[in-house]
């Protein structure tokens, strides 16, 4: 399956590949248990609730569902770099 091929379930945006280790840092911790050892997609569409989701589309994860503290890592793949205003999913913080 190319990553490609991989869009959001809910606003059918493109996607970009997340790490395991990447999420474990940003999700709330009573939902850490949820998060395997699989692969993760990060939804781009920063205007989407959806943060991130499994590959199979068993889990998503929406807004509420990360640290509103938390910041991603650059690598995390998040489309939203260049509009740090406008970002919603905290990944943008100085
Ligand atoms: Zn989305």
């Amino acid at each position: 399956m190319s990553v490609e091929n991989i869009q959001c379930p809910v606003c059918q945006s493109g996607s970009k590949p997340a790490k395991a280790a990447s999420l474990l840092n940003i999700v709330k911790d009573d939902l850490k248990h949820l998060i395997l050892d699989e692969s993760y997609f990060f939804c781009c569409n920063s205007n989407c609730e959806v943060i991130f989701y499994s590959e199979d589309y068993e889990k998503t994860f929406l807004l509420e569902d990360i640290k509103l503290t938390a910041e991603m890592p650059e690598t995390s793949g998040c489309g939203c770099n260049s509009k740090k205003d406008g970002c919603n999913k905290g990944c943008c913080s100085k």
